[in-house]
């Protein structure tokens, strides 16, 4: 079994962009590395949900950034200050500096759902594929596994199926040869 990583990873993190102050919890798709440079430390208030995380499935990684934004808003609010406006954006930097635009929960969530449904998915669970994939050698199917248990299941079941195969077609010559007159 060979092991590969994927890109499908995304990062939730608090952003203050340069040079405007604007605040934003961000998901960065591509995962810590592709986040934009305006990321703040994770705080130990807003650690417990889900920030300076990276996640497998987009649904989760909005939804933890929306409770973000709430712990977040809630912060300010509690050290007295004016309370700025804290947007909400998901995105791919490619590597650069690109804040995302303000999008609603609802709006994300939706983003969200289509591109899991867009991921690739282990061939035997349908789970999302995580930071490492599994897959058989000389595999004709080029089928992609979750875990090392996921693969040996479906080896097994393959070996199952090609030991059915082969004592049918095997009943079949049986029965041709004794058809022959
Ligand atoms: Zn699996």
């Amino acid at each position: 079994m060979t092991k590969s990583t994927t890109l499908s990873r995304f990062y939730v993190s608090r952003q203050v962009h340069w040079p405007d102050g604007d605040h934003m919890v961000e998901i960065a798709q591509g995962g810590l590395d592709y986040s934009n440079p305006g990321m703040l430390t994770p705080h130990r208030a807003l650690k417990p949900l889900g920030e300076g995380r990276e996640y497998v499935d987009p649904v989760e990684a909005v939804e933890a950034a929306i409770a973000v934004r709430k712990g977040w808003i809630e912060l300010l609010t509690a050290s007295g200050n004016e309370v700025p406006a804290v947007g909400l954006g998901m995105g791919f930097t490619g590597g650069n500096t690109t804040p995302f635009s303000d999008t609603t929960e609802e709006t994300l969530l939706k983003c969200a759902e289509e591109l899991r449904d867009k991921l690739p998915k282990c061939s035997r669970c349908g789970d999302l594929l995580g930071s490492r994939h599994f897959t058989l050698p000389d595999d004709p199917f080029d089928d992609k596994f979750c875990s090392p248990e996921c693969a040996e299941r479906e080896a097994e079941d393959r070996a199952t199926n090609e030991a059915h195969t082969l004592s049918e077609s095997e009943a079949l010559t049986a029965e041709d040869v004794e058809d022959i007159p």
